[in-house]
């Protein structure tokens, strides 16, 4: 797919505000700061490429750590702060700031030790700013060079709330004694963002989550290919209480930050969680969650609300304990929005549905 060279998207990242939010997420800024300042032995006397710099932090944070050299670019207007912001803090001698693409800038250098880039957006691939990532990958990083982060994981959880769907859908029946369905378009077609509730054990008869998420797609940065990117993967869950109805499915990743190339991606699969993997290194790994039992962050979660079922679609073995939820979910790239993200999840043998981000 072509990428997006719409303006629109650098002008969206010229602005003070989308910058502060970043910042102020303490959970993102955090792990980036806890990395290169846990691991200075791994930035000492390196070169690191920061791509998508926008103010400048991370390629601070890298020469505070004792980078010999840092290449900041971003083709936003941002980066004109950045370059104020690099000379106020004295590191202008370490730090080149280069307007552009990385597709398209020139370099002063030909390959780089190290790439750091914050490029996650909404359910992970919302945006598409990882191909471009993978593009400096492959032509700049050096064959042993290090990737921050390295590794991400999504996730998926089946939903079920009484009170979210009379709050949220049901409410539009009768507002102040109109019918005002009409407000309701498109609330199973598109993607919400929002941050769902921390829930209670599954089993809990509260619980939001009825059913232990399920990881459907795990991501080596260092292998994947931005043809990877669409995909199809399976997932499964056991429904841990009776439900009334499956109301939706959260979706939300993790982030992992990995000091060595080698075996990482098997260590991640081991430990299934950022908080497990991150505990059994936490001098030089660091990792987050963006799920509902993490600290709250600016991605929040993705809800993708089911339709109701249809009553001659019943079936008691899909919403008892015990029962299974499993099928299949798809992401791509819309046609006419190469920034856009469509989701889409088959489950069940007869339910499917297509969400998208916008
Ligand atoms: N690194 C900063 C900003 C992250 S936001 C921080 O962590 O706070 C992502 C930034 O990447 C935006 O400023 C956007 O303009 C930039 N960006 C996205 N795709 C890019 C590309 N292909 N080339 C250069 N910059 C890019």
């Amino acid at each position: 797919k072509k990428e997006d060279d719409s303006q629109y998207y650098w002008d969206s990242y010229a602005g003070v505000d989308i910058h502060e939010t970043m910042l102020k997420d303490a959970v993102r800024t955090d792990a980036y700061r806890d990395f290169i300042y846990n691991n200075k032995h791994l930035f000492a006397g390196k070169t690191v490429l920061d791509i998508g710099c926008g103010t400048g932090i991370l390629s601070m944070f890298c020469a505070r750590a004792g980078a010999a050299k840092v290449i900041a670019v971003d083709a936003s207007a941002i980066i004109t702060k950045a370059q104020e912001n690099i000379f106020h803090n004295n590191l202008s001698s370490i730090i080149t700031c280069v307007r552009g693409r990385i597709e398209d800038v020139a370099l002063p250098v030909d390959e780089v030790d190290i790439i750091v880039s914050e490029w996650m957006g909404y359910c992970l691939l919302f945006e598409a700013m990882l191909p471009s990532v993978l593009f400096a990958r492959d032509r700049y990083l050096k064959p042993d060079g290090l990737l921050v982060p390295s590794h991400a994981n999504i996730w998926l959880a089946p939903v079920s709330d009484p009170q979210y769907v009379a709050d949220n859908i049901t409410f539009w029946r009768d507002v102040y004694g109109f019918d005002m369905r009409a407000m309701q378009a498109g609330i199973y077609d598109e993607a919400r963002v929002l941050t769902w509730p921390a829930s209670s054990a599954p089993a809990d008869p509260n619980s939001t989550i009825p059913a232990a998420p399920s990881a459907f797609k795990l991501l080596d940065l260092y292998q994947v290919q931005t043809s990877d990117l669409s995909f199809t993967a399976p997932f499964a869950t056991t429904l841990a209480r009776d439900i009334d109805a499956l109301d939706g499915y959260l979706i939300w990743f993790d982030m992992f930050f990995s000091p060595t190339r080698n075996s990482a991606q098997s260590a991640v699969e081991l430990a299934s969680t950022a908080e497990a993997w991150a505990a059994a290194d936490p001098q030089n790994r660091v990792a987050f969650t963006t799920g509902p039992h993490g600290r709250e962050t600016h991605w929040k979660q993705g809800l993708l609300l089911c339709k109701p079922k249809a009553e001659e679609a019943n079936n008691a073995s899909t919403s008892k304990v015990g029962g299974e939820i499993k099928g299949e979910i798809s992401f791509s790239i819309p046609e006419d929005h190469a920034r856009g993200l469509i989701i889409k999840v088959a489950w069940n043998g007869n339910r499917s549905q297509t969400w998208s981000l916008r």
